[in-house]
């Protein structure tokens, strides 16, 4: 789960974690009466949205101009007119769709003056099975770039599980940000209370792009951007109360609702598929026959009729679907319960666009027989390679 800035923010500072002082406001009044709080004399209006790259993103609407989702402003005349040309605007940056992101909250923060602009993130290195901080001097752009041009300015730290935490760590990572003085103590305190905070709120990734020494000499995280371990969620109910509704896609929170792993992706073959390996492996044929899957779907081992065609109904609601493929190995999960969930969700929702259904496993020969005399326009394929040149071939697509 993803949470805005912030919302980052303010979990990072209840660990002692330094940010600048920050309203978050949902209306051009609430903004004026933030910038009148705040005092100024600078202040940056920033977009809330789940995205990065918002300061050099651009706003759909001309009105709005070429000043980017992340603004510096003067006066609170300034922060006012800022406001109003970012609210009920849609953002577009490199990290959302082409589509953008609708800005419904700012955050009205304190300028800082700022002297450099470094890289820090924290997340779970799998192959070393450890917490580790990846930091840089390059920060605020980004860190692609600086890994893909000048992989030697990054310098990854790791955390020992059994030691914890140590001075040492905040000092290597000072170190290696080129800090200097008091900021090294500063670096020690601020890389131990993101520890405390990473691993106690269960996050698996933690990114600070910027964190910048000001003028004053002084390290501030000016972004902040936090994923937490979905798995976890129960342990934090105040974390998930964070969650925002707006930002989630409505298909991936309603297969939520019921258990489904959904995932939403870009191409026109919606896929019904149980176990995430099969689900992976029927993505892979879709686009080796040329193609491209709208989505990732597993509905599980053991899904019921009900969940069968509400899995169904969530792929044929995405208007990017112009068709179906169907690939289930019935092993706990019986054919014909499958067969019977698609067709009750056809007779639902109808059925607009070309079938492809691929049965194997228990129970194949009743679930071909339902299907068959369900008198539903289906295709029917023998195997995995068959299903996906069909369903390649009924949208139209594909290399051959
Ligand atoms: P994003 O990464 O989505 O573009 P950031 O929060 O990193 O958004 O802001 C982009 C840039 O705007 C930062 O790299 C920094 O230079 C500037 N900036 C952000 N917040 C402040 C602030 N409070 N004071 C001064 N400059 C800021
Ligand atoms: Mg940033």
């Amino acid at each position: 789960m993803n949470i805005h800035e912030y919302q980052a923010k303010a979990v990072l500072a209840e660990f002692g974690a330094p940010i600048a002082k920050g309203v978050a406001v949902f209306s051009v009044k609430e903004a004026e009466a933030a910038a009148n709080e705040l005092g100024g004399p600078v202040w940056v209006v920033k977009s809330q949205i789940h995205a990065g790259g918002r300061g050099k993103g651009r706003f759909t609407e001309d009105a709005a101009g070429e000043a980017g989702g992340v603004r510096l402003s003067r006066s609170v005349a300034e922060v006012v007119a800022n406001a109003q040309q970012m609210l009920g605007n849609t953002l577009v940056t490199h990290q959302t769709s082409p589509a953008g992101r609708p800005v419904n909250r700012l955050y009205i923060e304190e300028g800082s003056a700022i002297a450099r602009e470094l890289y820090l993130s924290c997340l779970v290195d799998r192959e070393n099975g450890r917490v580790a901080f990846i930091v840089s001097q390059e920060g605020g752009m980004n860190i692609e770039d600086v890994a893909a041009e000048t992989p030697e300015k990054i310098v990854t730290v790791h955390v020992d599980p059994a030691a914890g935490y140590t001075s040492h760590i905040g000092r290597s990572i000072a170190y290696a940000l080129g800090l200097e003085g008091g900021q090294i103590k500063q670096c020690d305190r601020l890389i131990a209370a993101l520890y405390r905070a990473f691993t106690e709120k269960d996050m698996s990734l933690l990114e600070i792009n910027p964190l910048v020494v000001t003028e004053s000499g002084d390290l501030l995280c000016l972004d902040a951007k936090i994923n937490f371990d979905d798995n976890a969620l129960f342990r934090h109910p105040d974390i998930d109360e964070l969650r925002d509704p707006g930002e989630d896609d409505p298909k991936e929170v309603e297969a939520e609702e019921n258990d489904l792993s959904y995932v939403a992706l870009d191409g026109d073959i919606g896929c019904m598929v149980n176990g995430a390996g099969l689900a992976m492996a029927t993505m892979d044929i879709i686009k080796l026959y040329g193609a491209e899957p709208a989505n990732f779907l597993d509905v599980g081992g053991g899904a019921s009729k009900e969940r069968v065609a509400i899995a169904f109904k969530i792929i044929t609601a995405d208007p990017n679907v112009k068709g179906i493929l169907v690939n289930i190995f019935g092993g706990i999960m019986r054919c014909d319960v499958v067969a019977d969930g698609i067709i009750a969700a056809v007779k639902d929702v109808g059925l607009e666009v070309p079938l492809v259904v691929r049965l194997e496993g228990t129970n194949v020969e009743e679930g071909k027989k339902i299907i068959a005399e369900s008198g539903m326009n289906v295709i029917s394929a023998d195997d995995l390679d068959d299903a996906a040149q069909k369903i390649v071939a009924a949208v139209g697509g594909g290399v051959q």
